[in-house]
């Protein structure tokens, strides 16, 4: 079966193509972070999901071009500048490296760009669209100075959405007064410079301004990407206005399909309800890892719910989270040792080779829950298979190199290995000499004297193991 997405456009599952069908390259576009405030585990809920697309693209050979966008100058951000008293790169640029740190916390890949809105080449690329609309009486000047996108004219408008332009309430980030514009919906591309502001401003042929969020998408994406892409991502709560002002705004000025195929990654919530700082709910990837949890844990726990089911982030969540990894790693380290030994096994077991069910799961729209449901089932049947001997050394290594392969997929390598000290290690020798002389007593004096030093000893099939404590 071919690859297939559910374009948000159609409302359908519809079967991937390419832009470009005669080469493997595909070009992705995803909104990126406004840097006003550290970006909260919902937000990465989403940027977890598009690493997952562009890594699934790229197991099944696709070259992928992928730009996520900066947003560095819009309300948000002149206003936390403000109130700060600092000036705006300033207030944004911690914002920027957080993001950074957090994203590589989770094992995120990194876009091949990283353009910010106020770089001038991006600047000067919305000064040019925008007087491309007004030419085309796309877009006007109202009184207040700002430019406004006359939705009007543009017939396609509320079809991303699905929306009735006669049901428009409201456009989200319009500052000026509602009577300046000639529609309730009409969206600000210029907004003309006033006091607030401050000396965040950039010369244009409306006056001194600065650009709308919209248009800032709209000219980072053509600029680095071409006039028609393949994919676009982003939060459902991005596709209106956000991304229907984004098709307005480009295909105004292009007059080609701007996108091919819009997928949106359905909200996170917490305990069952909206995140907001108020609830106390409101966490950040430091706020889960000062709760003891790691990176992968963290990734595991945002990348295991299908993209287009609400996610409900819950402590428990985080501690199954922990224990499907620990099962992961026992599994991996029991193939390891299996394909050391170079055994033999007498009868083979059914699940001897792996098959390609995870990557046809990740075909059918980034089914991630039923890929993850075969890895466990494997799981389970081989750790079967190996209790009663019926897996050889040969089908160990095949199920090694098929987790190696789905592995740069989900990225879950457990975190650097953590080497035992020598002191313990020979409190565990003197315990299996304790054992071996049925001394049960010192045994456990011994256990207690290594549980002390935060590791635990595990009596396995294959002798005692040790591990660190709390690791499941
Ligand atoms: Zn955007």
């Amino acid at each position: 079966m071919a690859l297939r997405f559910f374009n948000t456009y159609s409302r359908k599952i519809e079967e991937f193509e390419s832009v470009d069908p005669s080469t493997r390259a595909v070009s992705i576009y995803t909104c990126g972070p406004t840097v006003y405030s550290r970006a909260h585990i919902g937000n990465f809920r989403a940027y977890i999901f598009e690493d997952l697309l562009q890594r699934h693209l790229e197991l099944r050979g696709y070259k992928i071009h992928r730009v996520m966008n900066i947003t560095d100058v819009d309300d948000k951000t002149i206003r936390g500048a403000r109130q700060a008293k600092v000036p705006l790169t300033k207030f944004t640029e911690q914002f920027k490296t957080a993001f950074f740190e957090d994203a590589k916390t989770l094992r995120i890949k990194r876009a091949d760009e990283f353009p910010a809105a106020t770089d001038r080449r991006y600047i000067d690329r919305m000064i040019e669209m925008i007087g491309e609309l007004i030419a085309r009486g796309l877009a006007y000047q109202a009184d207040d100075k700002s430019v406004y996108f006359r939705i009007n004219k543009f017939p396609d408008y509320g079809k991303l959405a699905h929306f009735d332009l006669t049901q428009l309430q409201s456009t989200g980030r319009v500052k000026h007064d509602e009577y300046d514009k000639e529609h309730i919906g009409d969206f600000a591309l210029w907004k003309a410079w006033d006091d607030e502001d401050g000396d965040v401003k950039w010369n244009s042929p409306w006056g001194p301004g600065r650009p709308g969020w919209h248009i800032e998408c709209s000219a980072m994406a053509t600029a680095l990407l071409g006039d028609q892409i393949d994919i676009h991502c982003g939060g459902v709560d991005n596709i209106f206005p956000h991304h229907e002002a984004e098709i307005a705004q480009t295909e105004g000025v292009t007059g080609k399909k701007f996108v091919r195929y819009w997928l949106h990654c359905a909200h996170l919530l917490v305990d069952g309800q909206k995140m907001a700082k108020s609830l106390g709910n409101f966490y950040t990837v430091p706020d889960i890892l000062a709760k003891g949890y790691t990176g992968r844990e963290l990734r595991y726990a945002l990348l295991r719910v299908h993209y287009r089911v609400p996610l409900n982030f819950t402590w428990e969540g985080m501690q199954e989270a922990r224990e499907s990894l620990g099962r992961i790693d026992e599994w991996l380290a029991r193939l390891q040792e299996l394909v050391g030994s170079a055994r033999r096994a007498d009868r083979t077991s059914q699940r001897g080779v792996p098959t390609s069910a995870f990557e046809e799961a990740l075909d059918d729209d980034l089914n991630i829950s039923a890929a993850l449901g075969y890895l466990f089932e494997s799981i389970r049947e081989t750790n079967r298979a190996m209790d009663q001997d019926q897996l050889d050394a040969a089908s160990a290594k095949a199920w090694l190199d098929w987790w190696k392969r789905i592995n740069t997929v989900l990225d879950l390598k457990p975190e650097t290995e953590i080497a035992i000290p020598v002191e313990v290690t020979q409190l565990a020798e003197q315990r299996e000499n304790a054992r071996r002389e049925k001394d049960w007593k010192r045994s456990d004096e011994l256990r207690d004297q290594i549980s002390e030093l935060g590791w635990e000893v595990r009596d396995t099939k294959d002798g005692p193991k040790l591990a660190p404590s709390g690791a499941a």
